[in-house]
């Protein structure tokens, strides 16, 4: 039996994935790819299962798993397709690790299902924290499991932190000595931009993001810092902390991937290029460190290092997440669905650029908010959310 360790990767294809199987290719000693689950991109996820040779690929729809079985023709791997096989995969007892990097809500069951078998599970699908937070952490906490922030600010954040809070020993910043999260963004493409030019913003605009290179739908909610939005949700989840406690903070550079700040004024900072594979790499072989392909950070090319306050004038879909993270779960839960459809029709040129707020904002408005105590009401929040929002497109 080999001591590697077995990994799933929810969402193969994606940024995330590619960049993942990256420093697996580096550290091939250590881990081993089990399953790759993706959307539809057969084309890459073939060129995928041929290099890693997993037991199993894992498809969202049936007719790509299809293409996919013709052109592996394989003995060694099985393919599958749906929810449920994702599930499947994650939850499976021959499984160490799972990378979570399905975009959007669609990555809220597998990952659970990592989480309720007491999986490591390296997060980057922030859309199911935001979703489901309490339930989520919950769940994390009654089986075990080791949860490891994968966003470039959380895990920045969580390299900052002391052992005991690392460790889920303690909860509580304030025992630890801790003042705030301080959580940094770029400001995106549009931080310089003529306010009252945004409403004409283009989808390739939206998704030239200065410093990363992402996936459409993240790099459009890097640009209305609705990805700040979430993040800041995403932080108060994990790090078991108010809204009170994180301030955001603009860093154009992206070369602090955020900061903690303690009560004796020392302010703890985790820097790097903003390459993924750093998070990546921290994830997969923590409390160790391995290589990640990154270039090292060369401090005499830095020009400017400098910091600034968010304008909620400019980002507003920023302040209603805050917002939102102050209500609870059924408000967040409700503008990441909204916000997941009007991102969709934006870069369908349905919509334009500042119809992203407006959808969230009358979304949240209008649908119902009461507690959601299950996955089951959770989807259904969801699910009148999407029908409110694309009602809202359509007229
Ligand atoms: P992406 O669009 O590049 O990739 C998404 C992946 O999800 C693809 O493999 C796609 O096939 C898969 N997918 C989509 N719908 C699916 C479905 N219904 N079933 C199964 N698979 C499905 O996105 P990304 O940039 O890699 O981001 C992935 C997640 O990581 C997002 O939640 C994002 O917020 C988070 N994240 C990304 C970055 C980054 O630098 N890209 C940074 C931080 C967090
Ligand atoms: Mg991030």
């Amino acid at each position: 039996m080999s001591d590697k360790q077995n990994l799933v990767i929810l969402g193969s294809t994606g940024s995330i994935g590619t960049s993942t199987l990256d420093v697996v290719e580096r550290n091939q000693t250590r881990y081993q790819v089990f399953a790759l689950v993706a959307g539809r991109n057969v084309a890459r996820v073939v060129e995928q299962a041929l290099k890693h040779q997993p037991r199993y690929v894992v498809m969202g729809a049936e007719d790509a798993a299809k293409e996919v079985t013709e052109a592996l023709n394989s003995q060694q791997t099985e393919v599958l397709s749906g929810t449920q096989a994702m599930c499947d995969m994650a939850a499976h007892p021959d499984v160490d690790i799972v990378m979570s990097a399905i975009v959007g809500a669609a990555g809220l069951l597998p990952t659970l299902a990592a989480v309720e078998q007491g999986k490591k599970v390296l997060l980057a699908n922030k859309e199911s924290l935001v979703m489901s937070g309490q339930l989520f952490m919950d769940k994390v906490k009654r089986h075990g499991a080791t949860l490891l922030p994968i966003d470039s600010e959380h895990n920045a954040i969580f390299q900052c932190l002391p052992d005991a809070l690392q460790k889920g020993t303690s909860t509580a910043l304030d025992a630890q000595g801790i003042r705030k999260i301080l959580l940094t963004g770029s400001g995106g493409p549009f931080l310089n931009r003529d306010i009252d030019t945004l409403a004409d913003v283009t989808v390739a605009e939206a998704v030239a993001h200065p410093n990363w290179s992402m996936g459409q739908k993240i790099s459009v909610d890097s640009a209305t810092m609705m990805n700040k939005g979430l993040e800041f949700v995403e932080a108060k989840w994990l790090f078991h902390c108010q809204a009170d406690d994180i301030d955001v903070v603009i860093h154009p550079q992206s070369m602090i991937h955020s900061m903690v700040q303690y009560i004796d004024g020392s302010v703890i900072a985790q820097m790097g290029q903003p390459d993924m594979r750093t998070p990546i790499a921290y994830g997969l072989a923590y409390p160790e460190r391995i290589e990640a392909g990154v270039r090292p950070l060369d401090f005499a090319d830095i020009v400017d290092f400098t910091f600034t306050k968010p304008d909620f004038n400019r980002y507003p879909n920023l302040k209603l997440a805050i917002d939102a993270c102050r209500s609870g779960q059924s408000a967040t839960t409700t503008l990441n669905a909204a916000n997941e459809i009007a991102v969709a029709a934006f870069l369908n040129e349905q919509i334009g650029f500042c119809d992203i707020y407006r959808i969230n904002a009358e979304v949240l408005e209008r649908c119902h908010l009461e507690p959601l105590h299950s996955v089951d009401a959770i989807m259904a929040q969801d699910a009148q959310a999407r029908r409110l929002a694309r009602e809202l497109i359509t007229k």
